[in-house]
């Protein structure tokens, strides 16, 4: 009998202490989207309360950190939109985050403007396109309709019309079937102001629009990167990497944020629930915990670390990178899958064996996320994120509740495995 409690203590503690916890996850989930963190940007300080929310965990893991803190500072200039950001077409007052999106570096306006509209019939001719272009567009706003422009090339061009505002109006319209959202850095801030919109809520005649809305650039905005580690047993001078970028897009004025469950809650919940595993299953290798900031700003945070390292990267064994980490049904995709093809051969031989996921499909390289900064230093990297599910990016809708975690399990067995197995 004795022998039997025995034996189940160590069945407890195996599955126990062994594996993941997706309650743990739920709550890291729901911690990162809450409104008290403003969507992990730039206004009222939400990528700094991510910061600390990050930091507590770590500590309660007992991690280890370089220098004084968990933290890595540096500073950006960046442009946010703080406060009002209110835009009607005609006396019809739209909602931000729902009906339309104002591009994060637009000019501060405030007035009311005449609509003019560019569309496929004003390319349809030499003479055409001269008449409207010697419109006076000072004062007014260019509606751009993108329908009917099929064609590659003409595409493009309407594009760069667009990126560059080569009518130098006051500002552009741009009808949209999805929205999505981004944020950007000072280096070039717009002249004029971008509005999307959503096309299905937009009204077919638009003759005049109101428009108020308040940039900020802040010049020197602190950014955190948040480290920490644990020490290995056998060869603690060589390193497992696992990054994650924490920030997302912050707020667009005073009432909109934007959650980023999936992308990059979900990632960081992961993360997190690693240097848990790893804190009470002491590893071969010393493992390194890299929360990052600025991804979505452009890999600031990545190429920061990876510039001003706290170790040499060279003593990097392996690095895995998780952006977008909250669904699975079609399993995952591993960029740099084609670079490493012994790590990949070794990711999928683990997977046939133990039946995690579908489908592991592979990628080339690709400057899209926070492996890259490293990768070009010769870092050996995976950049690995959940395919099928729900497709909310950079939206309003990138909730928790709607964030299925359908594979979270299975991503979180097959990556320990594959460092178990990492020679
Ligand atoms: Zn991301």
């Amino acid at each position: 009998m004795k022998h039997f409690l025995f034996f189940c203590i160590f069945l407890f503690l195996s599955v126990f202490s062994f594996s993941q916890d997706i309650d743990y996850a739920r709550r890291v989930i729901d911690s990162l989207c809450s409104p008290t963190m403003h969507g992990r940007g730039y206004v009222n300080h939400g990528q700094e309360i991510a910061a600390d929310f990050i930091a507590r965990e770590y500590s309660k893991d007992s991690l280890l950190f370089w220098g004084e803190n968990y933290f890595q500072t540096f500073s950006l200039s960046l442009c946010t939109l703080p406060g009002a950001v209110d835009f009607s077409i005609g006396k019809k007052k739209m909602k931000p985050g729902i009906n339309f999106l104002v591009s994060s570096s637009s000019l501060s306006i405030n007035g009311t403007f005449k609509v003019i509209k560019f569309d496929s019939l004003t390319l349809s001719s030499e003479k055409t396109f001269q008449k409207f272009m010697s419109n006076d567009f000072t004062d007014k706003f260019v509606l751009v309709d993108k329908n009917g422009f099929t064609d590659k090339k003409r595409k493009a061009f309407i594009d760069s019309i667009i990126e560059y505002n080569l009518f130098y109006s006051k500002g552009i319209l741009v009808p949209e079937e999805k929205l999505v959202w981004g944020v950007e850095d000072a280096l070039y801030p717009s002249v004029w102001t971008k509005i999307e919109m959503l096309k299905k809520n937009a009204p077919r005649k638009i003759k005049k629009i109101s428009v108020n809305i308040e940039r900020v650039i802040n010049p020197s905005y602190p950014m955190d990167n948040v480290i920490g580690y644990i020490k290995g047993n056998s060869t603690p001078d060589s390193f497992i990497v696992f990054t994650a970028h924490y920030d997302h897009l912050g707020q667009m004025g005073k009432d909109v944020y934007f959650p980023g469950a999936n992308d990059n809650a979900s990632g960081v919940a992961m993360m997190l629930d690693l240097a848990r595993h790893y804190s009470k299953n002491k590893p071969e290798y010393s493992i390194v915990f890299l929360a990052l900031t600025g991804e979505e700003l452009g890999l600031k945070g990545s190429f920061y670390f990876a510039n001003n390292p706290l170790f040499p990267l060279s003593n990097i064994r392996f690095l895995i990178n998780l952006d977008i980490a909250g669904t699975g049904e079609e399993g995952i995709k591993v960029v740099n899958g084609t670079m490493y093809p012994k790590e990949f051969d070794l990711l999928t031989t683990i997977n046939d064996e133990k039946k995690y996921l579908p489908a592991i499909s592979k990628r080339g390289e690709a400057a899209i996320s926070d492996h890259y900064p490293f990768y070009s230093k010769g870092v050996k990297s995976f950049y690995i994120y959940t395919l099928g599910g729900i497709t909310e990016y950079h939206n309003i809708y990138d909730k928790p509740e709607t964030l299925p975690l359908t594979k979270y399990n299975d991503v979180f067995n097959l990556i320990t495995d594959f460092i178990i197995a990492l020679k």
